[in-house]
């Protein structure tokens, strides 16, 4: 019997490793800031497709960072997903990224769209879809050209009229850090004390909320991400789409610099336990599936190249194309805690 011991425990021991790796090859652990319950068949899609069954954590961008600081070596985080293209660069100033080397990603997502390569010739990030900033206005108090800009914004004529949520919103904070970028931080300090003074209402809600105070009445203009728009444009709830046709919808911009654009996208964790897995995911996100995923069911432009996609409320909001600005996504993240100054000074809640 004792002769047997040995065999047993190393029988143990090998069936407990293969356990491990079957558990390292089936999983994978995703820290998300994506808030769209449309996503879900993204995640099934792939699971289906790959057997690698997905782990996630849902929190918002900062929180993200966050934790992913506090677990440190220990985390268990593969692939983090974010909404703001200042946080994915934070993310990866703070090294909290695993630059990874895909021909496929490469291939299929823009320059502008990603990081810069870093040292080891990797990238730390890649923007997976885009959305835009927009105005929408009560067209019966204000026409397009009221607010064909976001410096319209701190017109004294719109006095009483922005609904607008925190200043310290990331959609936010990157609209006003690429503005400091267009303006320099002198005037985009005036900008943002002419927007405080327009306001209809102390900042409260996201963007979904402005753009119902505005059909409601309670304020004249609110800006926006455009796939909130655009899901009250599809739904299938009459209310909503009553709400859609008491506004007006301006790209800013277009005669200057283009619109504003920020990324949601995604990265390796620089602790990832299941790299390759980790790799598959992004890759199958820049997929024309997945891609065409993002264009329909959550109503965001896709950035792979050559996908094509069929979204009405995107057509019709857009009139097919816009003009988006072009400014490093670096100086958009570069300027964040000087705006947090300048909110703090303007009294921007
Ligand atoms: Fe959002």
């Amino acid at each position: 019997m004792v002769s047997f011991l040995p065999r047993i425990l190393a029988l143990l021991v090998a069936c407990m490793m293969a356990f491990a790796a079957h558990a390292q090859e089936k999983i994978l652990n995703i820290y998300s800031a994506r808030h769209y319950p449309t996503d879900e068949a993204l995640y099934s899609d792939f699971t289906k497709a790959t057997g690698i069954r997905i782990q996630r954590v849902d929190a918002d961008d900062a929180g993200i960072l966050a934790r992913l600081k506090a677990e440190g070596t220990a985390s268990p985080a593969d692939v983090i997903l974010l909404v703001d293209a200042s946080r994915l660069w934070r993310a990866e100033m703070d090294g909290l990224f695993l630059p990874i080397k895909s021909a496929k990603l490469e291939d299929a997502i823009p320059a502008q769209l990603r990081a810069q390569a870093a040292e080891n010739g990797g990238t730390s990030w890649f923007g997976l879809s885009t959305r835009a900033r927009l105005v929408v206005y009560d067209k019966s108090k204000f026409t397009k050209s009221d607010v064909d800009s976001y410096e319209k914004l701190a017109d004294p004529k719109l006095k009483g009229q922005l609904c607008i949520r925190s200043g310290s919103h990331p959609y936010n904070l990157s609209l006003f850090g690429a503005m400091t970028e267009h303006l320099g931080p002198v005037k985009t300090e005036v900008w943002l004390k002419g927007l405080v003074d327009n306001m209809a209402r102390t900042p409260k809600g996201g963007d979904t909320d402005q753009i119902k105070s505005v059909a409601a009445g309670e304020c004249g203009v609110a800006l926006t991400n455009s796939y909130y728009l655009a899901r009250l444009m599809r739904s299938s709830n009459p209310a909503d789409r009553a709400v859609t046709e008491k506004i007006g919808v301006s790209f800013p911009n277009q005669a200057s610099w283009g619109t504003h654009v920020n990324i949601a996208g995604g990265a390796v964790a620089k602790h990832a336990k299941n790299v390759d897995h980790a790799i598959r995911f992004l890759e199958y996100l820049a997929s024309p599936a997945a891609q065409n995923h993002f264009a329909n069911g959550n109503n965001e432009w896709p950035v792979a190249k050559g996908v094509s996609f069929d979204n009405p409320a995107l057509k019709a909001m857009s009139g097919g194309t816009f003009k988006s600005e072009l400014i490093p996504i670096s100086a958009v993240g570069m300027h964040q805690i000087k705006v947090q100054q300048m909110l703090d000074r303007v009294g921007f809640k």
